[in-house]
This record gives structure tokens, sequence and C-alpha cells, in this order.
């Protein structure tokens, strides 16, 4: 491939000393960056010149937290709350007892889509009919952490089916370039029972992955573990060594503070999801606190059945108030470690922060392009960039994104995925899955609204 010099407007790079360059200059090459510069480059005649003097230049987006073929639901969460098993059993689990796997891949395909559209260009998925989700991503470029979810509630043939399905899975998916196999169970203690809980530590150490969890979403875990084992949910996850494999934790609402030391010195990472907990009514996560005690944090939207965007510029915007509000205080969090969560932190969680995360020479050319002139950038001098970032622009504004220094997104169209023609067949999936679902409840099913 031959060199690309992207001359840019505002460059940040997120490197270790946080250097922003008005304008400066990026070199490509092999999907790889080679050089980034402060100020403008002269050309060198064998390569392509891009000139994006009127762009923002910046990495990629992790998303660090979804379930792609939920969006199949958005919309249909509203009066529950899915941070409780019972509130997301009769909101979620009632309506995935209807899926059939051809309804999955315009699901991903219309996710993916919307991902690539607000600027993201990584994301970890967690989710089943991981064979029908692989092709979706695959296509469309994306970089992707994908866990395939283990579902037990007490009901072990399905638990080991799952394990299973999740060991061809992580062989399918070995030395893939952009795609890496994680497990998804998706609670401890208060879903997955102690045996698989063990079997997927195991699967992590023999396929050198992380696990994909949903952690202190209610309090429900550490309930369990006091009455059981007379400690926290941390504490028992130490105990069983759970917290020596890389593990990524969607919410950590509820995390009693004096577990923050031992995550603080695991490979574990919170993501903050604050629009789905926010809607859920759910409290606000300690991130502060988490954060200065060296917790690694990252940010993702969860299922946008109950966000219900993908847009993390959005995310990123919330959590940043949500936080002042919560601490009051102005700025909790500032937009700078906002911005960092959303890229390097995302990148952390992954293992990935040698790869992506920052715009350094060396690694991945994933990177994303938004519109300088569009509304909420100006005053320039007095609003520094992060603060722009996170408070004034949307993921509507994001013109280009790349992974490995391919086009995913050009000049606001999408390179890879066709967004309406998937828009049409999610249609026509979820009319389908209502149609199963009107007719079970029409022929007297009674597992349609069970409460657990
Ligand atoms: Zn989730």
């Amino acid at each position: 491939m031959p060199r690309q010099v992207i001359r840019v407007g505002t460059l940040l790079t997120m490197d270790s000393q946080f250097h922003v360059h008005r304008p400066g200059t990026i070199i490509l090459q092999d999907g790889r960056i080679r050089e980034v510069l402060a100020g403008v480059e002269s050309d060198p005649s064998d390569a392509q010149v891009l000139d994006w003097s009127d762009r923002v230049v910046m990495p990629g987006l992790v998303n660090a937290h979804t379930h792609t073929p939920m969006v199949l639901f958005r919309g249909l969460a509203e009066g529950h709350s899915l941070l409780t098993l019972d509130g997301w059993y009769n909101a979620i689990r009632s309506w995935e007892h209807f899926l059939t796997p051809e309804m999955i891949a315009p699901a991903v395909a219309v996710s993916c889509a919307e991902m690539v559209r607000t600027g993201t260009t990584c994301f970890a998925d967690h989710y089943f009919f991981m064979d029908r989700i692989v092709p979706v991503v695959e296509q469309s470029g994306l970089r992707a952490a994908l866990a395939y979810g283990i579902v037990e509630l007490g009901d072990a043939q399905a638990g080991a089916r799952a394990l299973q399905e999740t060991m061809t899975f992580l062989q399918q998916l070995r030395d893939h370039p952009r795609l890496g196999g994680w497990i998804g169970p998706h609670a401890f203690f208060v879903d997955n029972a102690a045996e698989t809980m063990q079997a997927e530590l195991e699967l992590a150490d023999q396929f050198k992955t992380g696990l994909h969890i949903h952690l202190a979403t209610s309090g429900e875990e550490d309930e369990y573990c006091r009455r059981h084992f007379g400690r926290t949910a941390v504490q028992q996850m130490k105990t069983l060594g759970a917290l020596d494999r890389r593990m990524l934790a969607a919410h950590c609402l509820t995390i009693p503070p004096q577990d923050f030391s031992t995550l603080a010195a695991a490979p574990f990472t919170a993501v903050m999801a604050p629009s789905a907990c926010m809607r859920a009514g759910a409290a606000a996560a300690p991130l502060k606190a988490m954060r200065h005690a060296g917790i690694n944090t990252a940010l993702g939207t969860d299922n946008v059945a109950n966000n219900n965007s993908y847009d993390l510029f959005q995310e990123m915007r919330i959590l940043g108030k949500l936080m002042s509000f919560r601490e009051q205080e102005p700025t909790a969090i500032p937009a700078r470690d906002i911005v960092e969560m959303a890229t390097l932190g995302g990148a952390r969680a992954l293992g990935l922060e040698r790869e992506i995360g920052s715009l350094e020479p060396g690694k991945r050319a994933d990177l994303i392009a938004l519109d300088a002139n569009a509304m909420g950038w100006t005053p320039r001098a007095a609003q520094d960039p992060y603060t722009a970032l996170v408070y004034a622009v949307s993921g509507l504004d994001v013109r280009d994104a790349m992974v490995d220094g391919k086009f995913l997104l050009r000049d606001g169209k999408l390179e890879s995925l066709d967004y309406r023609e998937a828009c049409v067949s999610l249609e026509a999936a979820y009319a389908e899955l209502r149609a199963r679902r009107d007719f079970e409840i029409e022929n007297g099913a009674n597992n349609v609204r069970v409460s657990i």
C-alpha cells in the first residue's frame, strides 16, 4: 500500500504527553501509522496526500460494552430496568426466546453501521449466535472483541451447551487479524453457577483470552456472595482466581470502596454505560473514586434497547454530566479523561493498548476525522478540543473513519455496509419476531412474561 500523507487541521494524538498539533501531519503505510508530525509535511512524490485541514483527527473510539443483535429490541425495554435480573428477564429474555438465527445478521449490520457512522472503530460485543455475528463484523471492517454469551439461569444443560459452543467459537477466531474471541458469562453468581465459572476460567487460560461480564448492576452478586460465602462478590472472584484473568466488567455501580484496591491490582476494567444506567433508574457508579484508586475504566453504550443510541460522543457527554451531578462538583471527571476512557481506556481493557487507542508511530491506523466547521467548535481560543468533543459536538459530525488505514466511512458515506438495506432487513426481522411471539401468546404459552 502506498504511503498516505494526511494534513490535518487539528490532530489529537492521545499519546502519553497528550500532544495536540494544530496543524499536524500523519503518515500511514500498510495499515499502520508511520509518523505523527507537528506542522505541515511537504509532499513526498510517491505518497497520496489527503487535505484534512478542515478536520479534527483523533483515535477511533472504542465501545467497550454492547450487544449488537439487541438493536432488534430497540424500544421494547421502556418501563423496565435491564440492570436487575428480573427486569432483564421480563423485558429481554422473553423476546430472545423467539429469535431465529436469520434475524441476527441485519441487526448486527445496523449496529455496526451506526457505530462506524458515529466514530467507533473497535467494539466489545457480548451475545450468542456468534456464527451469525462474525461474518457481518468481518464485512464491516470494524475491529472487535466478541464474547460468546453464556446464560445459564439454573439450567446446567444450557450452561454446558453454551460452553461447548464457546470453545468452538474461540477455536474459529484464533489468530484472526482483527477479531478477538472472548468468553461472555452473563453474570457471575446470580446467573452462572460455580462449575460453569470454573470451566470459563479454564477456557480463558486455554485460549489466552478474557472474560466479558456484567458486574455490580444492582448489588445482587454481593447479596448472594455475602449470604453464601461471607464476603463480597469481588473478594469471592479473587478467591476463585477470576481476577487473575483479563476482565471487562460492565457497569460496576455498587462495588464497595474496600474492593477498589483489589480491582486496581487486577487486569480488570470497569466499563461505564451511563445512558443505560440512567434510563434504568440505577445508581451512578463511583467512577471518580474507582479511577482515583487506579482501576482502568472505559466507556460503552450497552445494548441500544435501553440507551437507545450508539453515539459514544453522546455517551461521553452524559458521563461527564452525570459524574459532576453525582459528586456535586464541576468537572468531576475532566473532559480529557473522558476522551481517554473512550480511546486508550478501551484499548487497555482489550489488551490492545500497544496497537490502538492513540495516534503514535507503529500503532494501527485506526482513526476518525470530525468536521471542524460543524456546530460547537467556536470560539476555538476559549474551548479546549477535549471539552468540545465531550460537551459540544455530535457523533454525526464524524466524516471519516479508518481501521488499519482502510476507510469504513469516507466523507460521511459508509464504505463497507449498506445501512438502508440493513434497516429494511431489520424491519422484516422485527416483524417476524413479533409475529412469532404473538403466535405463542395466542396459543396459550405461559413462558412469554415470566417473573423469576
Ligand atoms: Zn450489557
